[in-house]
């Protein structure tokens, strides 16, 4: 068979499968995202995206030797809140739910104006085979925080995420609109070329 037909096969390390069906849309033609059943994720100890990346994508290398594996880290940064929610995005409320998170965000920006408001989502995502990074990087998108919940679309803090080039909010946007611009495309736009040239 052809090298440049040879579709590479590569595990994501994470149970989440519409995730997985995401990341696969960017890399059609050049690899097949597979979920592992027996994938226990481990804590998320990392003080950063990378490191979190990290720890996802080495679980799983560890158990399954020889194959391709792919950590993805990702999260909103806000720079009037020091950095949070960061790496703790998905757990910023008391409950974690995307609700609770987006109303204590607009909590804390209460009284932010509009120039402290400033934020931007960034994903990360390490590439590792046998325990050893073969490819790593980051995509980010920036935007600002919204005085208020718009649009029904999206998950997460996509409802406050107010995009200006688009004038409105992520979660305004069809999918296809936001994997143009979002930060998980911007880095899988670049693992795809990566992939194409390790394909040769
Ligand atoms: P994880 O990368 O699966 O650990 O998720 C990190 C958290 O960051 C998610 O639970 C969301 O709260 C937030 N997040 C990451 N990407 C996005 C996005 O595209 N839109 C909205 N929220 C996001």
């Amino acid at each position: 068979m052809q090298k440049k037909l040879r579709m590479l096969e590569i595990f994501l390390a994470s149970t989440n499968r519409h995730k997985a069906a995401e990341i696969e849309k960017f890399l059609e033609g050049v690899a097949k995202i597979l979920i592992y059943d027996r994938y226990i994720p481990p804590e998320e100890k990392g003080k950063t995206f990378r490191e979190n990346a990290l720890i996802k994508a080495l679980s799983l290398s560890t158990l399954l030797p020889g194959k391709l594996i792919l950590g993805e880290d990702s999260g909103l940064v806000v720079p009037y809140l020091g950095g949070a929610p960061g790496v703790n995005s998905h757990r910023f409320s008391d409950t974690g739910s995307d609700i609770d998170n987006i109303k204590f965000l607009l909590e804390k920006m209460k009284s932010a104006h509009d120039e402290e408001r400033r934020a931007y989502f960034v994903s990360y995502g390490v590439l590792v085979k046998d325990g050893k990074i073969l490819w790593e990087g980051e995509g980010r998108v920036h935007g600002c925080i919204d005085y208020r919940i718009v649009g029904e679309g999206g998950f997460g803090y996509d409802p406050v995420f107010y995009y200006p080039p688009l004038k409105k909010t992520f979660a305004q946007l069809s999918r296809d609109e936001k994997n143009r611009v979002s930060h998980r495309g911007a880095m899988l736009r670049k693992l795809r070329s990566f992939l194409l040239d390790l394909k040769g």
